[in-house]
């Protein structure tokens, strides 16, 4: 029999009246129920966050810090234990499961350094004009309120971290609330908030339903909303409160750029096979995906095969297997949606070259060319292991098919040289450039974030703290 697993009500477990399941999505087994709170159990997190608000404000860096150095190391001593619970309810490779513990435990370690350094202050002086004569401004940042954190599926753990530490480290109550269909790391990483001495009210994680989720998003004692998922849901969120700080990560399209001085046999190799894994890995699932390659004319013809022949060298399978570099989506019905696109292209003219194929949850990893605007493919977020690949001439065209989108997350350039970097920089539609490799690269601590549909704000540690705060000046007079 599966036991319940409780939720996080103001630092302490609880049940409510009503569960829901989860289930792997490879085999469909049952890996956990959960219990979900009632009303009466939000309102009693949410007045606890709001009354602990100038407490934890208050709190000394080193006791924020301490705390997040001790959820780092116990997460990393529970490394293998949290990966295996990770691929059970996402069904996420067990590889990549590992690698996801790996940043969460560097997110806590980044905030725990934040933390100390954060809100040092700083002083101005104001004599430049005669009315500021004798003054001094002293500048403080503080926490603009408790902070909603909503979080995706696909990185059950390492989003939600992203959302936690930062708010520990800057002082501010949070209420996280995990995606449905993988809240069980969420709560794990509650376990290891519980050991630490971080006042109750300060953090709870709420596994309440996305129906009942209005009420929680519309209550005003929650000012700042941290949301990662869809577009969809992300902008119906800030038209509800347009009053509120929102920080929306969104989806995107992520293009690989391989321009005409990425050459030789040992760049194409590196090249194809950077851009087979990052368009696969999480089964595509990841908002920096690649999902299209835009390849100059003088390097197209030798890089396609390359790319075909290591997307057909991914290992699909059973997530739990150390070897499988390719698991199932989240639900059949993320693999019938994604088929329903490659159907569509292909319908529409597209070249499949590989993959096009669905078995259940699984979709086979799938290269298409020739793909013709207009078509899911071309526009929208794939979210799934599919890569497109298109043919241009020189820098200026593909940087120009770049920001051909919507979205705008990040780009991955392939060049050597560092002009054609600076200009790719300054030109390229996105929150961050890669030189030499896929556009899936992150660390946690560099600012993340989009442009366009790709939303607003920044996270990475430093900056979600920025976000959850704002500057409050004291201006000292008659010095
Ligand atoms: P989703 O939008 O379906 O759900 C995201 C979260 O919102 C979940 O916790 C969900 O329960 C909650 N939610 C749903 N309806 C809600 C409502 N009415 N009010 C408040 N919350 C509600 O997204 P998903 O399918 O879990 O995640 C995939 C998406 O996330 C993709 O588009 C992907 O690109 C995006 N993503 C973005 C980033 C980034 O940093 N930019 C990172 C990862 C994923």
């Amino acid at each position: 029999m599966t036991s319940t697993h409780a939720f996080w009500l103001a630092g302490r477990q609880a049940t409510g009246e009503d569960t829901f399941d989860v289930t792997s999505p490879w085999d469909g087994r049952l890996v956990g129920k959960v219990s979900v709170p009632t009303d009466a159990q939000v309102e009693e997190a949410v007045a606890a966050a709001h009354a602990v608000l100038d407490e934890f404000a208050a709190t000394p860096a080193h006791v924020r810090a301490a705390a997040l150095d001790h959820v780092g190391k116990r997460l990393a001593e529970r490394a293998e234990e949290i990966a295996q619970l990770i691929t059970a309810e996402n069904g996420k490779p067990v590889k990549w499961a590992r690698g996801e513990v790996g940043r969460a435990v560097s997110v806590f370690r980044l905030a725990a350094e934040e933390a100390r350094r954060f809100n040092g202050g700083e002083a101005q002086r104001l004599d430049t004009d005669p009315g500021g004569q004798g003054r001094l401004a002293v500048t403080r940042r503080f926490p603009k309120g408790v902070v909603l954190g909503i979080a995706p599926f696909n990185f059950p753990l390492n989003l939600c971290a992203h959302k936690v530490a930062p708010a520990i480290a800057a002082g501010a109550p949070i209420i996280l609330k995990p995606a449905p269909a993988t809240p069980l790391s969420a709560l794990l990483l509650g376990e290891l908030l519980a050991e630490t001495d971080l006042p109750a009210g300060s953090w709870s994680v709420l596994t309440v339903p996305n129906d009942r989720m209005p009420a929680l998003v519309q209550d005003e004692r929650l000012p700042v909303i941290s949301f990662t998922g869809s577009d969809k849901v992300g902008y119906a969120i800030e038209a509800s409160v347009p009053h509120k700080h929102c920080t929306l990560e969104l989806g995107g399209n992520a293009a690989a750029v391989v321009l005409a001085d990425w050459s030789s046999d040992e760049d194409l190799d590196w090249a194809a096979n950077r851009i087979a894994t990052f368009s696969n890995y999480q089964a595509g699932q990841s908002c920096i995906s690649v999902q299209r390659v835009i390849a100059d004319a003088s390097v197209h013809d030798r890089l396609l095969p390359r790319i075909v022949a290591a997307v057909e060298a991914q290992n699909t399978g059973d997530p739990s297997d150390p070897a499988t570099d390719v698991g199932p989506l989240v639900s059949e019905d993320a693999a019938r949606r994604v088929e329903s696109w490659v159907d569509e292209a292909v319908n529409a003219g597209a070249k499949l070259l590989t993959g096009g194929k669905r078995d259940g949850a699984s979709y086979a990893p799938t290269v298409l060319t020739d793909v013709p605007a207009g078509v899911a493919l071309a526009t929208e977020e794939v979210f799934g292991p599919v890569l497109t690949v298109q043919k241009v001439n020189g820098e200026a065209e593909a940087f120009a098919a770049v920001n051909d989108s919507k979205f705008g997350l990040q780009a991955g350039v392939f060049t050597h040289d560092l002009q054609t970097a600076f200009r790719a920089h300054r030109a390229l539609e996105v929150g961050g450039v890669i030189i030499g490799d896929a556009p899936s690269y992150r660390a946690d601590q560099m600012p993340y974030g989009g442009v366009k549909q790709s939303g607003v704000g920044r996270e990475g540690v430093r900056s979600a703290m920025e976000d959850y705060t704002y500057e409050r000046v004291l201006v000292l007079t008659g010095l």
